[in-house]
């Protein structure tokens, strides 16, 4: 297990690093904003929806580590994808940065979710033993399904 947490790390320092899709679209792309309170991490969001797919997004905004290097592995992972996807995506993530808080209230065993399907987003899961930071981890994550409904309202 100590490898996977050693590669885990090296991935997230990477995207913090090395931020991919950093910068901010001009219109008509979709620009949401987000603010996580107890860590002070601000996400700009700015991305382009067509045929219902999302063929561009990029980030901008300041943030602690976790919340840059989600924001960054979101927006690698969500590109190109179709709409359907994503949502599935942001569901998956949320439901991995959730699984240890409602496992250890109703004392069973977590319930396995996909990480495969996760890829590289699958580093953030060490994240939950710091419930603290969570929502650092999932403002990315919530900005773009703002965006998402407000690409299908527009
Ligand atoms: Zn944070």
């Amino acid at each position: 297990m100590a490898d996977l947490e050693e590669l885990y790390r090296e991935i997230i320092l990477d995207h913090y690093r090395s931020p991919r899709n950093r910068g901010e679209l001009p219109p008509p792309a979709i620009r949401v904003e987000g603010f996580n309170p107890l860590c002070g991490d601000e996400l700009v969001i700015t991305l382009l929806v067509d045929h219902d797919t999302v063929v561009d997004l990029k980030i901008a905004g300041s943030g602690c580590s976790i919340s840059q290097s989600s924001a960054s592995l979101m927006s690698a992972a969500v590109k190109g994808k179709s709409v359907d996807e994503a949502h599935q995506l942001i569901a998956t993530f949320k439901q991995m940065m959730s699984i240890h808080e409602a496992s250890l209230d109703e004392g069973e065993e977590p319930k396995p979710i996909d990480l495969r399907s996760l890829g590289e987003l699958a580093a953030l899961q060490g994240v939950v033993k710091f419930p603290v930071r969570i929502k650092c981890a999932t403002l990315a994550w919530n900005t773009l399904a703002q965006g998402l409904d407000e690409a299908s309202a527009g």
